[in-house]
């Protein structure tokens, strides 16, 4: 789970923090049917920069993760994680404990944020979104479990506060260094 200080309209009134999180499907002894690849154009350009962003660092994305990264789709449904906590994003891994491993595949759901009144056409939106997406990417195309401490305030960090946002390259380098 991932809390972005400020950055949401005032009208939320669970207190202007997004929440990110992630985690994985249970297991069913039926594997969940491969669904059609779909990525959400407006979320593709965050997608390409991370692969970039990820090699210049020396930590290429696998072809196997992304193989498996089939969806990366807005979601109208309410993310809600434990304890109640809404969540803006979730990469969830579906069938991962499946010996086939063609049948194994991830995907990232992201709350419509437009509909909370950002605006991916704005620096401030696109900040936002391209440290929630990091954030999901990390766990879904990094294989990252779990989460850093929120002390260390990084992109994999449980809670980030707004400041960080004006650092976002050293937040991106620093995200890309935790994953060598
Ligand atoms: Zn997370």
């Amino acid at each position: 789970m991932l809390k972005l200080g400020g950055l949401l309209s005032p009208c939320l009134l669970f207190s202007a923090l997004v929440l990110v999180a992630c985690g994985e499907v249970p297991h069913n002894h039926k594997a969940v049917p491969l669904p059609a690849e779909h990525i959400e154009p407006e979320l593709q350009t965050y997608l390409e920069s991370y692969l970039e962003d990820a090699a210049r660092a020396g930590v290429p994305v696998q072809a196997e993760m992304l193989r498996e990264l089939r969806r990366v789709e807005w979601t109208e449904e309410k993310i809600v994680e434990e304890g109640d906590e809404l969540s803006l994003g979730h990469c969830s891994r579906i069938n991962s404990n499946s010996v086939q491993r063609e049948e194994r595949f991830r995907t990232i759901r992201i709350a419509p944020l437009h509909s909370l009144g950002l605006n991916l056409a704005t620096r401030k939106g696109q900040i936002m979104m391209k440290a929630i997406l990091y954030h999901e990417l990390g766990h879904c195309l990094h294989d990252f479990y779990g989460h850093r401490p929120i002390e260390d305030q990084v992109i994999m960090s449980s809670e980030l506060p707004e400041k960080r946002f004006g650092e976002l390259p050293e937040l991106i380098s620093e995200h890309f260094r935790m994953m060598h």
